[in-house]
Formats: structure tokens, sequence, C-alpha cells
């Protein structure tokens, strides 16, 4: 019996590379891709091939379709065809107020978490879907609470662009649906990730968490079993839905 084989973007730090790690100790052979820290990538290699599992490890900014193809091209070559496909490659700037922000830095953040997802989400239809000659599969995209919160005075750009996920995600899963291709999103809530060092705060979710039902920030891994969930048969009448992992935030 093969294994499955997943895809998962941005997987040498944070909530991919939690991900990609939980998924090859779930019997997954794992590619990942990294934008710039090979360092990273190479780490959670190890981590997945001492499982047993395979890891593939392909440098690619998501945001740049050239990227993309040769990542998917890499993954048919060197993996096979793909069950799963995690959006999680994401990214911020700096908190700040949206009259500060200029049209660079929106198209940066558009260009990562928006573009990059679909891209991603192209390649893996084409690969995955019946009307494509596919076997079905599972699509999960990281989006956030910030797309329902807005988050104001620190990076509304990037609660925009998750908003844009979440219909993303919401469409594609209708359009998909009869074609073998479960879709779903993810929307963490504060979690303990190097991301918040890039919005210039690395001590953002101990200095909010008091705004938090739960009281506490989140893990990387706690947010890497409900995708693994998503991804898993045990979820297969779940399709278009939006999980919020937020400690009830
Ligand atoms: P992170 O620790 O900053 O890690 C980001 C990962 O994405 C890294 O592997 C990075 O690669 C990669 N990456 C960034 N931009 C990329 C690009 N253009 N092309 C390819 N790879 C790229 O982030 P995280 O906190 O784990 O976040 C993962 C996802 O969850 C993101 O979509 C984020 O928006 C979402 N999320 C996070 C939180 C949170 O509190 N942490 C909350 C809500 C949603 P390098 O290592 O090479 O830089």
């Amino acid at each position: 019996m093969p294994h499955p084989i997943v895809l998962v973007t941005g997987g040498s730090r944070g909530i991919g590379a939690a991900t990609a790690i939980l998924a090859a100790k779930r019997g997954y052979d794992v590619a990942f891709s990294y934008q710039s820290n090979a360092t990273a990538a190479e780490q959670v290699a190890e981590h997945i091939r001492a499982t047993g599992r395979q890891a593939l490890v392909v440098q690619a900014d998501v945001s740049l379709e050239a990227d993309v193809l040769r990542l998917f091209r890499t993954v048919d070559e060197q993996m096979g065809p793909l069950d799963a496909l995690v959006n999680n490659a994401g990214m911020l700037e700096k908190q700040t107020r949206l009259d500060q922000m200029d049209v660079g830095r929106w198209n940066r953040v558009l260009g990562a978490n928006v573009i990059g997802t679909f891209l991603c989400a192209k390649e893996a239809v084409l690969r995955m879907s019946t009307r494509h000659g596919g076997k079905g599969g599972s699509i999960v995209n990281l989006s956030s609470a910030a797309a329902r919160l807005g988050s104001p005075n620190e990076f509304i750009d990037y609660a925009a662009a998750k908003g844009a996920v979440d219909s993303m995600t919401i469409g594609l899963a209708k359009e998909v649906a009869a074609e073998g291709i479960r879709g779903n999103a993810i929307r963490p809530g504060l979690i303990y990730t190097d991301i918040h060092t890039s919005a210039g705060e690395p001590g953002r979710v101990d200095r909010a968490k008091s705004g938090v039902p739960m009281q506490r920030g989140g893990s990387a891994d706690e947010v890497a079993d409900a995708v693994l969930w998503l991804m898993s048969a045990q979820s297969s009448y779940v399709t278009g839905t939006l999980v919020d992992v937020t400690g009830g935030r």
C-alpha cells in the first residue's frame, strides 16, 4: 500500500513545520517548500526522515507563478501524485495603521497570502480533480482569525488577504465538491511562532493572550492537529468549512 503524499507550503518553520512533521508521523510522505531559510527546512526534513517517511524539500516563493509550477513539477517527478495540499505559506509586515501603508506592501501581502494560495490550489486541482483524471484529494488553506477581526492598528492588509482566502476556500470547495476534492480552511488565533517577530512584536501572543477566552496562546502543534484532521478520511463529509483554532477568540 503506497503512502499518501502531502505538499505543505512554507514547511520550514512554525505551523507548516509542525504540520509536515505530524503528517510524517501519521504515515504521509511529505513534500514541503520554503522561501529562504534553507537551514530550518533541512532540520524539518531530518525530523520527517527520522519517522521513516520520505521528505522532499523545494525552495519556492509561492507568490511567483514560475516557482509554483517548478514546485509542483518537482513533486510530480520525485514523489508522485498528491493526496493533499496544505496552503500554509503566509506572511505579514510590521504593525501599522492603514493610513501609513503603501501599495507595495499591499502587493507583497496579497501576493504571498492570496495569489500564492490561488496558484497552489490551481495546480493541486489540475492534478487531483476527477475532471482532470485525478483521484481526488484534500486542500487545507491557512487563513486567520484576522479575517473576521480585521486587525485594526496592526495589519488590515493581512486581515483582508485572509478574508480573500476564506472566500476562495468556500467557492473552490463548492466548485470541486463533485470532483473528489474537499477544500477547507483553518483560522488560527494567537499561535506561538516567528510570524509575530516579522510583525515587529516577538512578544505579541503573551501581550494579547488575556483577550483570549482560554487565557493562553496556542501552539503550532495544536493547529497541525486540526490540519491533519481536515486532510484525513475522518473529515470525509466536511468541505467549504472555516475551522477556528483560537482558544475561543
Ligand atoms: P512563520 O513562522 O512566519 O513561518 C512562515 C513559513 O512560510 C516559513 O516556512 C516561510 O519560509 C514560509 N513563507 C513565507 N512567505 C513565503 C513565500 N512567499 N513563499 C514561500 N514560503 C513562504 O508563520 P506561521 O505563524 O507558522 O504561519 C503559517 C500560516 O498560518 C500563515 O499562512 C499565517 O498567516 C497563518 N496564521 C498564523 C498565525 C499565528 O499566530 N502564528 C495566526 C493566524 C494565521 P522561510 O522559513 O523560508 O522564511
